[in-house]
């Protein structure tokens, strides 16, 4: 086994073999090992004098619209050059192997449904799309080259990218879906997340009190630690762990 990777304990072996309906949130840290930079990465050259949370409001477009589409570009960039992980792919494997899970990401890079999982509750949008920063109709193609941002074809507005910027409500169907996950799931795994993001970080806490095991994969400690069972290390090493471990069998193994 790689050093990176903790014992997997078989009690939690047997509960996920056992689990009728398991819940996962996934937060940037899956995505590192693609080479997404987490926001608590240092950002890259061009970008290093900004932070995250001056450029990801509703404030900052307003402000300056054409620099913060320039970084949503940006980013758009280096996630289409990503490829999934296996993290990614282990939850793919997951999702055919339990009767049920429902994959809950606060990330907007759209690698979970690359790597092939089906179902995804997205929470905070997907860089990929737009929408029309004036009326909030969503885009199904634009041109980039040129203006920046470019106009929404209906209006003449400005496009922004269709995802949750602090300060904005979550879709009321992908929350809703993932508070119910969290009620009635056996087993919650929290991914690759600080946990510091509301109400996302609620929903590990929710599952807890209504009994399921919660389970951390991160190679660091965060809030959750103290009430999860830690998987400590990279994603995309303890994820295929974890089902060679339950289910060592399955072809491509
Ligand atoms: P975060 O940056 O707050 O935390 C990242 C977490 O991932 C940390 O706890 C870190 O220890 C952990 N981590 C780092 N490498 C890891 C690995 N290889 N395996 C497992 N864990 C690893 O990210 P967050 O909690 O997702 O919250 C920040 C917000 O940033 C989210 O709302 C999300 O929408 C947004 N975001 C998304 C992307 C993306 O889509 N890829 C990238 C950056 C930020």
């Amino acid at each position: 086994m790689a050093n990176n990777v903790p014992d997997i304990p078989s009690s939690l072996v047997e509960a996920l073999r056992a689990a009728r309906h398991v819940a996962a949130l996934t937060g940037s840290g899956i995505s590192a090992e693609s080479g997404v930079p987490t926001f608590r990465d240092p950002q890259d050259g061009l970008w290093a004098k900004y932070r995250p949370e001056e450029l990801a409001t509703p404030l900052a477009f307003r402000r300056d619209p054409k620099l913060v589409w320039d970084w949503y570009t940006w980013r758009r960039q280096l996630v289409a050059r990503a490829l999934p992980n296996p993290g990614h792919l282990a939850l793919v494997e997951l999702e055919r192997c339990v009767p049920r899970l429902t994959l809950i990401t606060q990330n907007v890079d759209g690698l979970h449904q690359r790597a092939g999982s089906q179902a995804v509750v997205e929470l905070h949008g997907n860089i990929n799309r737009a929408k029309c920063f004036r009326e909030g109709v969503m885009v199904e193609a634009w041109e980039d080259a040129g203006q920046s941002p470019p106009a929404c074809p209906h209006c003449g507005g400005p496009l922004r990218p269709d995802v949750v910027w602090f300060g904005e409500a979550l879709p009321p169907a992908a929350l809703q879906a993932a508070v119910e996950a969290a009620a009635t799931c056996q087993i919650f795994f929290s991914i690759g997340t600080s946990g510091l993001i509301e109400p996302a970080a609620s929903l590990a806490y929710a599952a807890l009190r209504r009994g399921a095991l919660v389970v951390e994969i991160n190679p660091a400690t965060t809030p959750l630690s103290d009430n999860a069972i830690p998987l400590r290390g990279p994603a995309g090493q303890v994820l295929p762990a974890l089902m060679q471990a339950a289910w060592p069998s399955e072809p491509g193994r």
